[in-house]
């Protein structure tokens, strides 16, 4: 059998743990605050605060921005639900925006009509989905021109870059995972970077508790700490993401030259956009008969995902839908992502080719 999804540790990772163990200091503090340095040095982002996940991350982000009740959010109707949950956290709703077909990702024109539709939105949350960059150059026009604050949820593009500049940097502020399903992980983890020194303070403020100086309060906060545990296990990925990237691209573009079913769709390479890849997820008609014949051939598969967030029980409520989402939908109903991960052996990435192939 070959899993969907493998995460790759090593001695690195536990030889970072063991030292933390050793030390006796468990909590957040050294391994986290070289963690945050090492990651904005990485992302070329002024501020990075890490947190307990990707969740927690995208919740203090919406906080810190100032995005509270009755706010509206615009978010694509296809993601993981935890992009939409943050909203709801913050006491906001989100608006859903449908996809554009190609990419999969929220669409420009789709925005657009949406902003006219909801005037005094927010803000918008871009979802680099797959690890595929948004159209950030039509969508950063967009917020600009409306005074809506641009965000990004980069839980899937650790790594991915948009006209040479890495996600992440595009509006004021964005929120990274570290689950281990992502490009790196720390086993949990997540990370909020900003360039705006007031949201990089607020953020840190309502990750630990609401105070600036210990048991001094400033706002309801959270514990959303991460741990030096989990920071020397995401420094010791952190070294290794940009070889894992490239595997990962490497193993894509194989797929793009030798997967040639005509039954099969494959995902896009768009020029000066660098795809990391999180996921390599084609598309069928007939998505049933393939999983099936998949796991007969011992090949895992993922359907991320199989509804969309405006379908979810959640959302169904009136007040955070009014919209239809056709390309999202279908992109629900055909989606399978298959193996991609850096670890994967040229025998297996060719077992994998010739399955696909052999499918009718
Ligand atoms: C994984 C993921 C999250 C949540 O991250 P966790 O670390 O699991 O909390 C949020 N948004 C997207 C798009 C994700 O893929």
């Amino acid at each position: 059998m070959i899993p969907q999804i493998k995460p790759l540790l090593g001695r690195e990772e536990e030889s970072g743990v063991l030292e933390v163990l050793r030390s006796g200091m468990l909590a957040a503090g050294s391994r986290v605050e070289e963690f945050e340095k090492q990651f904005c040095a990485y992302n070329n982002s002024r501020y990075a605060i890490a947190s307990s996940s990707g969740t927690t991350a995208l919740h203090a982000m919406m906080e810190a921005v100032g995005i509270g009740t009755g706010d509206k959010v615009f978010l694509t109707a296809y993601s993981f639900i935890a992009s939409a949950n943050a909203i709801k956290y913050a006491g906001a709703n989100p608006i859903f925006v449908d996809i554009d077909p190609v990419t999969g990702n929220l669409s420009p024109e789709e925005l657009k009509k949406n902003i006219k539709k909801h005037p005094g939105a927010k803000a918008v949350l871009v979802v680099h989905i797959f690890g595929l960059p948004a159209e950030m150059d039509e969508i950063a026009e967009l917020a600009q021109k409306h005074n809506i604050i641009l965000l990004e949820d980069c839980a899937q593009a650790v790594g991915a870059s948009y006209r040479g500049v890495k996600v992440g940097n595009f509006g004021r502020a964005a929120a990274f995972s570290f689950y281990p399903t992502k490009n790196m992980t720390s086993g949990e983890g997540g990370m909020v970077v900003t360039g705006d020194s007031s949201v990089a303070e607020k953020a840190r403020i309502i990750i630990n508790q609401g105070q600036r100086r210990r048991y001094f309060h400033e706002v309801v906060g959270y514990n959303y700490r991460m741990s030096d545990v989990h920071a020397a296990i995401g420094l010791a990925q952190l070294e290794k993401l940009e070889r894992f990237n490239r595997k990962r691209i490497e193993n894509a573009k194989f797929y793009d030259r030798k997967i040639t079913n005509p039954k099969i769709e494959k995902p896009v390479f768009i020029p000066d956009r660098v795809h990391v890849f999180n996921q390599y997820t084609i598309r069928v008609a007939g998505r049933e008969k393939f999983t099936r014949y998949l796991s007969e051939k011992g090949i895992g598969y993922g359907i991320y995902y199989p509804m969309i967030i405006p379908d979810q029980i959640p959302y169904r409520n009136a007040r955070d839908v009014g919209g239809h989402w056709p390309e999202a939908k279908k992109l629900a109903g055909r989606c399978v992502s298959i193996p991609i991960y850096p670890s994967l052996t040229p025998e297996e990435l060719r077992f994998i080719v010739e399955t696909i192939n052999n499918y009718d």
